[in-house]
Parts: C-alpha cells; structure tokens; sequence
C-alpha cells in the first residue's frame, strides 16, 4: 500500500528522535518536520497539518516537562492522538444489523470504483455469515450489470437486474422486493454514475434513494483525487444523505492521506478501505487501528477478527488449548498454512503484528510468499507416511528447543 510510504517515514521520524541522546526543542521540530513533510507530500491539507503541528507543540510543551518524565512516550503518543484527530469524523456510522433486512445504496462518479466496492462489501458481510444480495440499478453505463453479475457469481452472491428495463428506479425497486421477499438482510444497490457531478446523476440518485428508502447511502470514492475529496464528498451530501464513505484505490496513490484526512473534514465517516482489485483486498477503516499500523504499532483486534473468521468457531479452543500447551503438531501446521491462505493478502496480515508495516511486504513479495506456502503444503501432501514421521521429529525436536529456550528467558 501506498499509504505504507507515509507510516514510514512518520515512524522513521519518530524513530529518528527517539534514539536522539537528548530531546529539546532542535529535535522534537526536526521530528515534526520530517512529519509535516510526509503529510504534504500524502497531500494532507496544509492547513490541517499546521494545525497538528501546533497542537502537538502545545501538549509537549519541553520546558514545563520536569526530569525523569518519559519525554518519547509523550511526544509519541501525542502524534498518535492528533493523527486520530485528524482522521475522526467525529460521527459514527449507522451499522445493519445481522437478520434484519437493511438496503445499503452505493453512489459515486464512474471509475470511482463503485460496482467493485459493492461485490466486495457484500462478500466481505458474506464471510461474517450475512445473507447479502446485489441490485444492479445503473441503466446509464453498456456493460454495467455483467460486471455486476460476473463479480456476483464470482463470489456466489445473489443479484438482480434487467439488459431491458431503462428505468433505473423501477428495477431498484423490483430488486429491493425480492430480495425482501427472499429473507436478504443486506440488500445492496448499485447506482449509476456520471464522468461528472452532473445534474442528471444527482436527480436519479435522488429518486432511487426515495423509492428504496435506504438504511444507509454509501459514497465511493476514488483516493487519487486526494484532498479535492473535500469538495466531492460535500457535493454527494447535498443531494443524498450520505451515511459513510468507502475510499478506493489506496494502494496505488500516494494522495491518500489527503483523501482519509479531507473526507474526514466533511464530518463522513470513512468504513472501509479499497487496497487492490480483487475482492478480498478491502479493509474495515477504523481510526485508532489504522494509525496504530500506519506507525508499524500493529493492530491486535483486526488481527484477532482474522482469526476468528478463517478458524472455524468450535475449533478456536481447541487450537488455543494446543498452542498454550506447546503441542503444536503437524496437522496443526497444516491447517494453520489452509488458514493463513485464507485471511487474505499476507502483507495485509502482517501489518496487523506490531512492529511490521506493510511497507515490509511489497506486492510481488506477497505473491512469492502465497506460493511457498502452497509448496510447503504440496510437499506435505506429497509425502510417504515415514517422511511425515521424519518431519514431524524434526518438528517436534524444535517446538522442543523453542519452549526451552522461552523457559529460560522467562525465568
Ligand atoms: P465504477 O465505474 O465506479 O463502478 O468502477 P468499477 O467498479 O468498474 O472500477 C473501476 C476500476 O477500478 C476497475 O478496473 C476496478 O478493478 C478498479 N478498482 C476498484 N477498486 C479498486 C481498488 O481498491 N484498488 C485498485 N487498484 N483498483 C480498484
């Protein structure tokens, strides 16, 4: 991800004045230097950067800090905190609720990524045991409602539209019942979009809206525009009343920074996050989390929500009861690779641990990393009972070795 470039250099900088000998006044402005820099250059408002600056100057102030105080740990924790300020709509976002029919309805200007963004927010509530569905109600664009229905089947999700009805209220509608109809409790709706914020764009969002009355409106929107997110996402609220915001593209634009930060200021919460084209390459955007990995502080409850959605629920003991108790065997190791697999993007993944940032993992590194593992698992298949055996020994004689060697330093 792009937006790793800006957590390193900001950890870099954080870094840089921690292994100082003496923090005063050269050093902690020659630390929030190199921040203001890397927030201008991810094109944060220079205003809101500014702001931060002054702020954090205010709460450390150096003077008034007496000896013996933990100078690094407060400049470090008041970055973190005006960070998170700077990234807080101050306004949560409604949430469907799992068993109950809620229609979410998705707006945005064409390309912004919107059609994608529905298939992956309706696999993503699938993965979590929801009972998603897909409308296709955008009329406007050739093309539109194949691509809905091949991502769809792609992922096994439910959908509707029509390559005859032009009229993109009355299929929204038909769609919307049927899926009532078929006990549905996330009934997502795509939109038409426009090359721009036209007048006939905001007429049909405002009819679909009317007609389906939905629980939440959802803006996509792309993050290269960086911080003229402003003035869009204001444009979008005018028109609809827009519940939240999914920003796109965050892997490929160093402008994303300014994108989170100017959505922010439009007082839109931001949910989720795009990172790539494929469907899982879509994260929960939560503030706290995602400045703590943006700082390499790692993110333990994304990380725990992994596990919880690969390891299946009546295992989860059982494998914590085996890991604590050191019996972590081969069949274990086996399934653990299964698992790993399947929660998504590795490098994703590993910018949830402290101390790694996804600048670590580079794409093409993900893919050879996804590839070994296979190879581990094609060669464990592969293998004779009694070169199991061999490798299990081996296994075994390490696991040994490692809790040894924990048992030594911890005591
Ligand atoms: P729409 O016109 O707004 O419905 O946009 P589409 O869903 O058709 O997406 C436009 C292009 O953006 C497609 O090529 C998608 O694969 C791509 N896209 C969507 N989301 C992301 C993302 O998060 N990252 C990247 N790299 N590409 C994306």
């Amino acid at each position: 991800m792009v937006l790793a470039q800006l957590g390193g250099s900001i950890s870099r900088a954080i870094q840089q004045m921690s292994n100082a000998t003496i923090i005063d006044e050269k050093v902690l402005n020659e630390c929030l230097n190199e921040i203001t820099r890397a927030l201008l250059q991810a094109d944060v408002q220079f205003k809101l950067v500014r702001e931060m600056q002054t702020n954090i100057k205010k709460i450390v102030n150096l003077d008034d800090l007496a000896a013996g105080h933990n100078k690094r740990r407060i400049i470090q924790q008041a970055i973190f905190n005006e960070l998170c300020k700077m990234l807080d709509p101050g306004k949560p976002s409604f949430t469907p609720k799992k068993g109950k029919p809620s229609v979410i309805m998705f707006v945005g200007l064409q390309g912004s990524g919107k059609t994608t963004t529905c298939t992956k927010y309706a696999y993503y509530h699938q993965k979590k045991g929801w009972k998603p569905a897909l409308v296709c109600a955008d009329t406007f664009r050739a093309g539109a409602f194949d691509q809905l229905k091949q991502n769809a089947t792609k992922a096994k999700i439910p959908f509707y539209g029509s390559y005859t009805e032009s009229d993109p209220v009355r299929i929204a509608v038909e769609g919307v019942e049927t899926f009532k109809k078929e006990n549905c409790d996330l009934i997502i709706v795509d939109t038409s979009g426009r090359h721009k914020q036209e007048a006939a764009l905001f007429e049909e969002m405002r009819q679909v809206s009317e007609a389906t009355n939905p629980d939440l409106v959802i803006f996509v929107m792309d993050s290269s525009i960086g911080q003229a997110a402003f003035d869009q996402a204001q444009a979008f609220k005018q028109s609809v009343s827009v519940g939240a915001v999914i920003v796109t593209k965050m892997d490929g634009h160093a402008k994303g920074g300014g994108a989170l930060s100017a959505v922010a200021a439009t007082k839109s919460p931001v949910i989720f996050i795009g990172t790539g084209e494929h469907m899982d390459e879509f994260e929960v955007f939560d503030v706290k989390p995602f400045v703590s990995r943006l700082l390499g502080m790692g993110d333990w409850s994304g990380f725990m929500d992994k596990i919880h959605e690969v390891v299946p629920m009546d295992q989860q003991p059982e494998l914590l009861q085996k890991l604590s108790e050191g019996n972590f065997t081969l069949r274990i190791m086996y399934e653990q690779f299964q698992n790993i697999l399947k929660m998504g993007p590795i490098g994703q993944v590993f910018s949830m641990l402290p101390g790694f940032s996804s600048e670590l993992m580079p794409k093409g590194r993900e893919k050879e990393s996804q590839a070994k593992i296979k190879r581990y698992m094609t060669m464990m298949d592969s293998m004779t009972n009694e070169g199991k055996q061999l490798l299990f020994m081996c296994f075994a004689f390490i696991n040994n070795l490692m809790s040894w060697i924990v048992q030594i330093l911890s005591s």
